[in-house]
C-alpha cells in the first residue's frame, strides 16, 4: 500500500464525525436514561440491520419525500440488488414485525431501538449525515383508541425529561384518516394553485407532487400564503376529530403542556391521525428533538396484518445540544498507581489487580523520571487518589497512599487502601 503524505491525511467523511470519549459519555447517559423510561412503559429493544433493500424505504417513506428523492445512501451489492443505509428506523421495525410474525407473540408489540441513521443532507448545526436516533414503536394498537397516542407522547416527554432537557415544547396536529387527508390535499392544492405564481419554485413543484410538503416551507412569501390556506384540522371526519380532541383533553388533564401547530405534517408519507414534534427553543432552525405520530395503514400496506401503529424517534445529537451544561456527565478518572522503576512493576500490577477485584477503577503508569510532572497531570485530571510504589514501599510491604483533595499521604498496605477507598465511597453515596 502506498503511504499517504503528511498533507494528504485521512479524514472522516463530511457530516460523519467521530464521537469522542467526552461526548460518548453524554450519549451513554441519554441512552441509559431512555432505557429506564422504556422499561417503565413495557417496551423491549429491537436491533435491526443498518442495510436494507432500497425498496423497503421508497415504498414506506414515500417516493416524493425529500428522504427518498435525494437523501438516501444507496448502492448495489455484488448481486446487483439495490440496498440502502437506513435513513430512519420505522420501516425496518415494521418489516421485522411482519417478517418475524411478532403479532402472534404479543397483543401489542412495544419496541424501542437505538442506533445510527444516514441521510445525505447538507451538514449544519443539529444536522449530520450519520446521526443517532432513539425510537419507539407500538404496533398492533387499536386504530381508534387514543390511549396509545397519549402513552407514546408521555413516553417521549419522559425520555426527554430524563435526559436532563428542560423547556422542551410539544407541538401536535392531526392529519386525519386517509380519506380526510385526500380531501384536504385536494382543498389545499386548489387554494395554492390560485396563488401559484407567488409560491417559491420548490413549492410550485410540490403543489403537484406532494402538496403537504408546502406546509413545511420556510420562505416568507410561502408562509404568508400557507397561513391563509385551509387547515388540515378543518377536514377531519367526525371520528378523527373526536379522537384528536380526546388526545388533547387527556394531555391537558395529565398536565402535559402542548401547542397546536396546524402546519405540522412531518416529512414522511406514512403518517395518519395524530402527529407531534418536540422542539427546543435553543436549537435554531433545526429545533425538533423528537417527532412521530400514528401510522395506522403502514403495516397493512407493507403486506402485514391490518393493525394500527404509532411511533416516534428522537435525535440524540440534537437532544444533546439541548442538555444544559451542568447536566452533562464528566469523565471521572480512577485511582492512578505510579510505579517508580520497572523493578517494582510486579508489585504494582498486583495492586491494580486487587483494586479491580474490589470494583475500584484504576490505571497504572511506570516512571523513571520525576514524580512532579505526573502529579501535576494527576491534579489536572482531577484524580482523587494516587498510589506511589517505589523501592522503599516494596521493601516495607506498603504503598504510599495520597489523597489529592486533602493532600494527606500515608503508608498503607494494599488491603488497607481498598478498605479506605471503599469506606469513603460509601460515605459519599450515603
Ligand atoms: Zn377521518
Ligand atoms: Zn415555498
Amino acid at each position: 500500500m502506498k503511504k499517504k503524505s503528511k498533507n494528504n491525511t485521512y479524514r472522516s467523511l463530511r457530516g460523519m464525525p467521530d464521537i469522542l470519549p467526552q461526548e460518548a459519555g453524554a450519549f451513554y447517559m441519554v441512552e441509559k436514561s431512555a432505557r429506564k423510561v422504556f422499561r417503565m412503559f413495557g417496551f423491549t429493544e429491537i436491533r435491526t440491520p443498518i442495510l436494507e433493500e432500497t425498496v423497503l424505504f421508497t415504498r414506506s417513506i414515500g417516493e416524493d419525500t425529500d428522504i427518498v428523492e435525494k437523501e438516501m445512501y444507496s448502492l448495489k451489492d455484488r448481486s446487483e440488488k439495490e440496498i440502502s443505509l437506513r435513513p430512519e428506523g420505522t420501516a425496518s421495525v415494521i418489516r421485522a414485525f411482519i417478517e418475524r410474525g411478532l403479532d402472534k407473540e404479543n397483543n401489542i408489540s412495544k419496541l424501542f431501538y437505538i442506533g445510527p441513521m444516514f441521510r445525505s443532507e447538507r451538514p449544519q448545526k443539529g444536522r449530520l449525515r450519520q446521526f443517532h436516533q432513539i425510537g419507539a414503536e407500538m404496533i398492533g394498537v387499536p386504530k381508534g383508541s387514543i390511549c396509545y397516542d397519549v402513552e407514546l407522547i408521555t413516553n417521549a416527554m419522559s425520555v426527554i425529561d430524563s435526559a436532563g432537557i428542560e423547556k422542551a415544547e410539544l407541538n401536535i396536529n392531526s392529519l386525519g384518516c386517509s380519506d380526510d387527508r385526500e380531501k384536504y390535499k385536494k382543498m389545499l392544492k386548489e387554494a395554492l394553485l390560485k396563488k401559484k405564481d407567488e409560491l417559491c419554485e420548490n413549492c410550485q413543484r410540490r403543489t403537484s407532487s406532494n402538496v403537504l410538503r408546502v406546509l413545511d416551507c420556510k420562505n416568507k412569501e410561502c408562509k404568508h400564503i400557507i397561513a391563509a390556506a385551509p387547515k388540515v384540522s378543518d377536514s377531519l371526519c367526525e371520528e378523527c376529530s373526536s379522537n384528536y380532541c380526546g388526545v388533547k383533553d387527556n394531555l391537558k388533564k395529565l398536565g402535559v403542556k402542548f401547542k397546536e401547530n396546524h402546519n405540522l405534517v412531518r416529512g414522511l408519507d406514512y403518517y395518519t391521525g395524530m402527529v407531534f414534534e418536540i422542539n427546543h427553543p435553543s436549537l435554531g432552525a433545526q429545533d425538533a428533538i423528537a417527532a412521530g405520530g400514528r401510522y395506522d395503514d403502514l403495516a397493512g400496506e407493507m403486506g402485514g396484518p391490518d393493525v394500527g401503529a404509532i411511533g416516534y424517534a428522537l435525535g440524540i445529537e440534537r437532544a444533546l445540544l439541548a442538555v444544559s451544561d451542568e447536566k452533562k456527565p464528566v469523565i471521572v478518572k480512577g485511582v492512578l498507581v505510579i510505579v517508580l522503576g520497572e523493578e517494582n512493576l510486579t508489585e504494582a500490577l498486583r495492586t491494580v489487580q486487587k483494586f479491580r477485584e474490589h470494583d475500584i477503577s484504576c490505571e497504572i503508569e511506570v516512571t523513571t523520571s520525576s514524580l512532579k510532572s505526573i502529579m501535576k497531570r494527576a491534579n489536572k485530571e482531577k484524580r482523587e487518589k494516587v498510589i506511589i510504589i517505589g523501592d522503599q514501599e516494596v521493601n516495607k510491604g506498603v504503598v504510599l497512599f495520597k489523597d489529592m483533595e486533602t493532600g494527606d499521604q500515608e503508608e498503607l498496605t494494599i488491603g488497607e487502601c481498598v478498605e479506605k477507598i471503599k469506606s469513603q465511597r460509601v460515605r459519599e453515596s450515603g
